[in-house]
This record gives structure tokens, sequence and C-alpha cells, in this order.
């Protein structure tokens, strides 16, 4: 995406322009993305899924599990390591008392989990997670997206996963290994085995490792995704190797084939504005300034929001119209524009 591979030390592109890629691509909740990676062979642990404190309660009684690991569903990373507005710390917990799960799940479901990667008011949570939990012996990261330098999917994988990857790269960047995908001949058993190696799976783990490797490009290529995460990936001392956390993003263009994906987007974590743009074919981007813009195309829209900034104005939204626009679709964004009540205003 072109908004993300701008050198930092662009000038005056507003930050919010960061945003523009996760609301393009539709993205799931961890346990949508989980029944996905099932049906598709992929080792993930037991789960259930509930709304309320006591659906939780009830789930980890069913569950019948030595360990149970309860889990905020939101679309953001860093829950692990997020802090709710009820006081409780972290979205990830881990207990062998099903009643804790219970309190643990009313001071989680409808309180706002604030993470690294969440505005600061955080993201309230509606849904909770509950799964077997299984023992770590280590943590590793793997991913497959679309690269633009590869022209095609790419394989990243460390042997340091659990944490922020991104830090990984820049303190270590040895630790990061990559490998190109041939979109024609698909994952290689060589290829699979070596990132395997590399990710630091030893004797028989490195085979089942390149085994989860192979069916997660089978459902990255299934379901049209552009991205799919696993942090961790992870082995149990037990020697099995399981996808403890999922992230999968799809490809828009691909929605009119992949109806049962787009099929499971509840939109309640999209803003009210974006969608009602995105019902005419619109792309509005919500920002924080005071003047409204009307462009025809995304390149111009980008360089008008720049032009405004660089003159000490601030922007209200970013709007790209789209070629081919009808009559009906400018009525929609001139009603979106001047329903904001920042535009006009002093700010
Ligand atoms: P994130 O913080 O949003 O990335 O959520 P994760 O699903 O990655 O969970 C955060 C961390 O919790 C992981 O990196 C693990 O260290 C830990 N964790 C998650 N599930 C389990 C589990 O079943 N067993 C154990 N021992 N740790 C877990
Ligand atoms: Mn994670």
């Amino acid at each position: 995406n072109n908004f993300l591979t701008l050198p930092p030390s662009f000038p005056s592109l507003p930050s919010q322009c960061t945003w523009l890629s996760p609301r393009r691509w539709l993205n799931l909740q961890e346990y949508q993305s989980k029944k996905l990676m099932q049906e598709s062979g992929v080792a993930v642990q037991r789960f259930y899924v509930a709304d309320t404190a006591s659906e939780a309660l009830e789930a980890a009684k069913r569950l019948n599990a030595k360990e149970i690991v309860l889990k905020a569903q939101i679309l953001a990373g860093g829950r692990g390591k997020g802090v709710f507005d009820s006081g409780l710390k972290g979205g990830v917990h881990l207990t062998k008392d099903p009643a804790v799960v219970g309190e643990l799940a009313n001071k989680m479901l409808g309180f706002n989990l604030t993470t690294k990667q969440t505005p600061k008011d955080g993201v309230k949570v509606k849904t909770v997670m509950v799964a077997e939990a299984l023992d770590i012996s280590r943590e590793t990261y793997f991913a497959i997206l679309m690269d633009r330098s590869c022209n095609g999917p790419v394989m990243v994988g460390s042997p340091q996963g659990g944490m922020d990857i991104e830090e990984v790269a820049a303190s270590t960047p040895e630790l990061i290994f990559k490998e190109a995908i041939d979109i024609f001949e698909g994952v290689r058993d060589d290829q699979a085995l070596r990132m395997a190696a590399n990710l630091g799976f030893k004797g028989p783990l490195q085979r089942q490792a390149a085994d989860q490797i192979k069916r997660l490009y089978d459902l990255f290529l299934k379901v049209d995704a552009t991205q799919v995460e696993v942090n961790p990936l992870g082995e149990t001392p037990e020697g099995q190797v399981v996808c403890f956390d999922a992230k999968i993003n799809f490809d828009d263009n691909a929605e009119f084939r992949q109806k049962a994906v787009f099929a499971m987007d509840d939109m309640t974590e999209s803003d009210p504005t974006e969608m009602q743009a995105a019902k005419w074919d619109l792309k509005y981007i919500g920002l924080d300034g005071n003047i409204a813009c009307f462009v025809n195309g995304a390149g111009l829209a980008m360089a008008t929001c720049d032009i405004i900034d660089l003159h000490g104005g601030k922007p209200a939204n970013f709007l790209d119209l789209g070629g081919g626009v009808k009559e009906r679709q400018v009525y929609e964004a001139f009603k979106l524009l001047t329903a904001d009540p920042k535009v006009g205003t002093n700010c």
C-alpha cells in the first residue's frame, strides 16, 4: 500500500493517513480467523466464543481443560499488554479456575481495551474467546503477505516471536527471514523446511512447522488474503506446533467470490461515516481538521491534504471520489462532508 511505503520523512503527510490500510481491507476477529484456519487443517487451540460473562463461565466449564486462556476480541494487536477502562490489566489471561474466567470476562465485556495499536480511548470489547491454554516453550513469528518488492506473496518469519515484530526488525534485523513465493509454484518443500529451520524448529518439529506453513499458505490463497499473521507461532513442551494468535486481512477486490468470509464482517468497529461512504463506493477517511476535501483520485486527494497542511490548514477528511463517479455519488459525498460539524469551523 502506497501510504505505508512512504519514507517517514515524507513532508506533512497527515499521520491519520496510515489508517487507510486496515480500513481498506476486511479484518476479522481472532476467533473468526481461527475458524478459517481450523477448516484448512491449521493447528489452533480448542475454543468457544462468548458475549456475556455467564456464557464465558459456561464455556470455561465445557472446555474441561487443565488451564484456560481468556482473550478479548478486538481488531488490534498488543492485547496481552493492553489495559481496560474497568481497571483490569491485560486482554489475555490464563487461569486454571473456570470461576475466574467469569470474573475476568465481567471486567472485559462492555469495557474499552486500549493497546499500542488502538486509539487512545481504546475499543469496546463485545466478545471474548475462551480457549484451552497450552504451555508454550518457544514463541516464533510467522506471516505471509503480498509484497510489492517481490511482486507477489512473501513469507516472513523470526525465531523471536510473541513480541512486537517491528521492534525485532529494528533492533535485530538479522533475525527476520524472508522467502519469496512463486505464485504459480506455491510454497516448495525446501522453502517451507528452510523457513521452519530459520524459525528455530528442530528435529521432528521442523517437519511439523513446515507442514503448518504450507497449510497457512493454502489458506492465504483460498480466502484471497493480503496477509496472514501468526504471532506467536509457538511450540509446546509436548512437541506440538500451534498458532496461538491469528490475524488475517482480505483483499476487498475478492468480495464477489468470498461471500462467506465477507459476511463475517460485523462492522461494529467501523466508523459510521466511513461505512456510509463505503456504501456509495467513496473512499472517505475522517481526519481532525476543518477543511473538507472533495477530490477525484487518491493521489490528488493526498496531494491536496499535503498542500492544505503546507499552508497551515488542516484537512477534515480524505475523500477519493474515484473515477467514473456518478451524480448520486457526488450528492452523497457532499452530504458526508457537510454533515461533519468540524467543517467550516475555526479550529
Ligand atoms: P496479542 O497480545 O494481541 O498479540 O495476543 P496473543 O494472542 O498473541 O497473546 C499474547 C501472549 O499471551 C502470547 O504472546 C503468549 O505469550 C500468551 N498466550 C496466549 N495464549 C496462550 C496460551 O494458550 N498459553 C500460554 N502459556 N500463553 C499464551
Ligand atoms: Mn499476538
